[in-house]
């Protein structure tokens, strides 16, 4: 039957075959995430627009573009969320966490909300993992961000993965070399695309992003931050590509990497995965030590990342096998209902995974069922009281002791 309605354009619907893999990656990163010190933290869907435009930055596609705006009711307006780390900082500061012991670490899993043009990878609404790790600017803390998230797509086996490196360094020498990377787009105009020449003075990084033949030409000969980084930036960088190599984690050091979020300095990162196509990105982040400052709250430095649960998904390309079950009750004969039920409650409060027919099935049928689900012994209940317990394995069935069903059921193992 045709459905009348569809999910909105760019958002899907996770059936339980695609649930089971999602709920695996989400412990995995929790167990990663909470072993580091890492500890959760919620907001909510929507927040002030204002803080996505001062925080993500006006220039930025995102705000541009792609934000999902609204009018409450009593004329605010409002953004779905795009991205986490900005409502994080207004958390931080509303809840007075900068006088807590620093860095205060936290974690979040949730949906974001970009208003993009849907492709494989690419959707209006998607899941993020990821991290802050706010009120420190030591470099350890940007090698320990990037070995968790190096360890948690290690533990997943997403494949092919390569993770880039670079800095922007501080927002003074950014200045400097912004000033020298416009200077260079200027003196190239006639070759570059119409989007990156109008932008030139507003966001000249996103040059290094641009598909444009052109404009590439232009970039390959462009001066890089990484060649600009001096003194203090420049040692920063240097400690935490050392504590990687000390950690054993390889990265390529990509002088033209940019990260369509105004808000970072000094070290950002992206991990790639070929298996994903175009958009090839499976997670990324950075440091970025003014955002709190811009958000009204005192200078604190920070480091974070998020990674995208549906590219990992892609990467992986794997269903997760079905859970099975450790039991089914039959019935013999329809009066039984009532204490298959109540046998069910019975060995689920025990711990046991346990199904009863609802479908009003006759036997075969419900054996049939019991093997469609994955059940590994099926009790058939007797209208005389008794019971059989019937291996679904071996096919194997014997008379079962109704005084014992946990024991029975279990093997005594319970
Ligand atoms: P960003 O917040 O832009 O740094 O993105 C971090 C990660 O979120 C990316 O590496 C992707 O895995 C994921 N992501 C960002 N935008 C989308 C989107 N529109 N659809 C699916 N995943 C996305």
């Amino acid at each position: 039957m045709a459905s009348r309605y569809q999910a909105p354009r760019g958002t899907f619907d996770v059936l339980p075959d695609q649930a089971r893999a999602r709920a695996r990656v989400e412990a995995t990163a929790a167990g990663i995430l909470a072993r580091a010190g890492y500890e959760s933290i919620q907001t909510p869907s929507f927040e002030d627009t204002d803080l996505f435009e001062r925080g993500v930055g006006r220039s930025t596609d995102i705000v541009r573009k792609e934000m999902f705006t609204f009018e409450d009711k009593g004329g605010r307006s409002l953004t779905l969320r795009p991205e986490g780390t900005a409502p994080i900082c207004r958390a931080y500061l509303e809840h007075g966490m900068h006088k807590l012991a620093q860095p205060v670490k936290l974690s979040y899993v949730g949906p974001f909300f970009r208003h993009e043009r849907p492709q494989a990878g690419r959707y209006r609404q998607f899941h993020q993992i990821g991290l802050e790790c706010i009120g420190t600017a030591s470099p350890l803390a940007d090698a320990e961000a990037i070995m968790l998230l190096s360890d948690l797509l290690g533990e997943l086996g997403v494949p092919g993965v390569e993770l880039h490196l670079g800095s922007l360094g501080s927002l003074d020498s950014r200045k400097a070399y912004l000033d020298e990377l416009k200077a260079h787009l200027h003196a190239h105009e006639g070759d570059l695309s119409a989007d990156v020449r109008e932008r030139i003075d507003v966001n000249p990084l996103r040059a290094f992003d641009s598909d444009h033949e052109g404009t590439r030409g232009v970039m390959a000969s462009a001066p890089t931050i990484v060649d600009a980084l001096e003194g203090e930036d420049g040692e920063h960088f240097a400690e935490v590509r050392a504590q990687l190599d000390a950690a054993g984690i390889a990265y390529v050091i990509d002088p033209t990497l940019v990260r369509g979020l105004d808000y970072y300095t000094r070290t950002i990162f992206s991990f790639v995965c070929d298996a994903l196509g175009a958009q090839s990105e499976v997670g990324g982040g950075g440091r970025y030590d003014g955002l709190i400052e811009q958000l009204g709250g005192p200078a604190t430095p920070a480091v974070g990342w998020a990674v995208g649960i549906e590219r990992i998904l892609l990467a992986l390309d794997e269903e997760e096998a079905a859970a099975g079950r450790d039991g089914f009750i039959a019935v013999g004969d329809p009066g039984q209902r009532q204490r298959a039920m109540a046998i069910a409650v019975e060995l689920r409060n025990a711990g046991l995974a346990v199904e009863v027919d609802l479908a009003g099935r006759g036997m075969k049928g419900q054996l049939k069922h019991a093997d469609r689900i994955g059940a590994r012994q099926v009790l058939i209940l007797e209208a005389d009281g008794s019971a059989q317990l019937r291996d679904m394995t071996t096919g194997e069935q014997r008379v079962a002791d109704t005084g014992n069903l946990v024991d029975e059921m279990t093997g005594g193992e319970a």
